[in-house]
């Protein structure tokens, strides 16, 4: 026997199928959901509609953004020779909150990692590569301090190596396995200013 109507269990489903949401605050938010106002259960669904129709990747960095380039790299005032590699968009957003760092970005979407058969091919390194042909004068790799995250560091700064460009990883301090953006700026800021040539 179905406990709840067929409607309840596919919203419930598809809640759960959310990342971090187990099946308990699945089943809580869609009753929460069924008990909002119409006109906010129409915004939400509109909201999120209307967000993944308009975001898109930026065509230089590829963060998230609305526009063709994001706010950072249409900016002359930033180091547009400096290039931060990160693994998400999560990540830029962590670094700009501290509002320090002058240089650009580069989202990775992703890092390797051979056990989830992710390889070098399926995150943004190719379009790196062909970012470095321009005038770049360092690359700050800024992966995650995670198995994945080290293996993608060790796999870009050799490929990076021969061409001459300085290439820096942020000083460790980010406790092993940390998600950048859980660290708090302090320690976020240090690990960037302690950053050393690979
Ligand atoms: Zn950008």
């Amino acid at each position: 026997m179905e406990l709840y109507s067929g409607h309840i269990n596919k919203l419930i489903e598809e809640l759960a199928g959310l990342p971090g949401i187990g099946n308990k605050s699945a089943q809580r938010l869609a009753f929460h959901l069924i008990n909002m106002p119409q006109s906010r259960v129409d915004r939400l669904a509109r909201t999120i509609v209307e967000a993944k129709a308009n975001v898109r990747y930026c065509q230089e960095c590829f963060t998230l953004t609305d526009k063709e380039i994001c706010p950072v790299c249409a900016n002359a005032n930033r180091d547009h020779g400096v290039i931060m590699v990160v693994e998400n968009a999560r990540d830029l957003a962590a670094y700009e909150k501290i509002g320090k760092y002058t240089g650009v970005y580069h989202v990775l979407h992703g890092a390797i990692s051979p056990m989830l058969g992710i390889g070098p091919g399926d995150i943004r390194l190719k379009e790196l590569m062909k970012r470095l042909e321009g005038e770049i004068t360092e690359v700050i790799i800024a992966t995650n301090s995670s198995l994945e995250g080290e293996t993608t560091a060790m796999y870009i700064s050799k490929l990076i190596k021969p061409t001459g460009i300085k290439v820096t990883r942020i000083a460790s301090g980010v406790p092993v396995g940390g998600d950048l953006e859980y660290i708090d700026e302090v320690t976020l800021l240090r690990a960037l200013e302690g950053r050393v040539e690979l």
